[in-house]
């Protein structure tokens, strides 16, 4: 099989009236990606996630530093093509941001391809461990921009929805407000539902501590993303003062920077994220790092999980996966399904990484 051509996209997509972290209002989300097509026949698609804007810069890099690499290759030689590309054009000025992410949305699809010509869900295809349908905890119940009467709301009506896991923001100037807002949403859902915070990078050092003082006795499952994530230093002295779990993952770019992670005791629960990581080739690598130093792995929803559905079902020390179900119906031809706090095991052939013409139709960015 070989590749014949390939072909960028990016797609905005509203998301209703906005949500909130510490560090961004978010009304919309951008899907930059690729779509490449084989002399078999075969067409896979690959995408990353970016908040709104830079999903032109991803776009840049994939039809300047990557397509003309990939044009001529046989993609069931997804392995070796992670690593020419890795070391190819984008390597001078790259090795995190832009490039990994773009260099993310080309293994997606070329995994997505793999998948297709075996006639196989991408998770059989990378030899499933985890057939039956997993757990997944919910991070719409809690954005910043709710008031502590919604969050009550939202809480109990997930939980009503059959949901055991829930996430909530915190990160506020004053971090007792955050603990007021815990606290509130812990006595709504009670002591059976595991309950974890994302700090999304807000506090320094001494913050970071003193808000995990104030959150210690609320029973947390993680405190996510407590500070930069380049500072392993400052999560190992955090992890060292609080019993409080620390999870993160989802803005580390390399498979170097988890094993210092791991290796210091600076992190709990490995978020690795297969849009930053650069796809799934390098993901499976991390998963597996973790599950030697018995960590867990959740991955970060960074592509809405149609992915992450798949390649968790590979790896033995999954625990829970993202999900933030903001649409009805989403852009995708085969959209994760949800039901009683479980994500349903997709059947259809690929990575689940198709978007509808509609969708392709309505929100392409010319
Ligand atoms: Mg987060």
């Amino acid at each position: 099989m070989k590749i014949t051509a390939a072909e960028s996209f990016v797609l905005r997509v509203p998301i209703g009236s906005g949500i909130a972290d510490s560090m961004q209002f978010v009304t919309q989300l951008e899907f930059a990606g690729l779509t490449i097509r084989t002399d078999a026949g075969i067409t896979g698609t690959g995408y990353t996630v970016t908040v709104g804007h830079g999903g032109a810069v991803i776009q840049k890099v994939i039809d300047t530093l990557l397509i003309d690499d990939l044009v001529g290759k046989d993609p069931r030689n997804v392995r070796e093509i992670w690593q020419q590309l890795y070391f190819g054009k984008s390597h001078w000025i790259g090795r995190a941001g832009a490039t990994t992410m773009a260099q993310a949305a080309t293994d997606i699809a070329l995994w997505d391809i793999n998948a297709k010509a075996a006639g196989l869900p991408l998770w059989q295809l990378l030899g499933g461990a985890r057939p039956a349908d997993i757990p997944i905890y919910n991070t719409h119940a809690g954005w910043l921009n709710y008031s502590i009467d919604q969050l009550r709301e939202e809480a109990l009506k997930l939980t009503d929805q059959g949901y055991t896991a829930l996430k909530m923001k915190v990160g506020l100037a004053d971090s007792r407000e955050d603990q007021r807002r815990v606290e509130a949403v812990r006595k709504v859902i009670g002591d059976g539902v595991l309950l974890m915070v994302d700090a999304n990078q807000k506090w320094d050092l001494m913050q970071a501590s003193h808000a995990a003082r104030l959150l210690e006795d609320m029973d947390l499952a993680w405190l996510e993303e407590p500070l930069h994530p380049d500072d392993i230093r400052s999560h190992r002295v955090l992890s060292q003062r609080t019993s409080i779990p620390i999870a993160l993952g989802e803005h580390v770019y390399t498979t170097h920077a988890f094993r210092d992670y791991i290796e210091n005791n600076a992190v709990a629960v490995v978020q690795v994220d297969v849009c930053r990581i650069g796809g799934i080739t390098p993901w499976l690598e991390v998963a597996a790092m973790a599950n030697a130093f018995n960590l867990r792995v959740c991955p970060h929803a960074g592509d809405l999980m149609q992915v992450h559905q798949h390649i968790v079902k590979v790896i033995p020390n999954h625990w829970l996966l993202e999900v933030i179900p903001i649409w009805e119906q989403g852009p995708f031809k085969h959209q994760i399904r949800l039901k009683d706090g479980k994500c349903l095991t997709p059947t259809e052939p690929g990575a689940s990484t198709e978007f509808t013409s509609r969708a392709f139709e309505q929100f392409r960015v010319s």
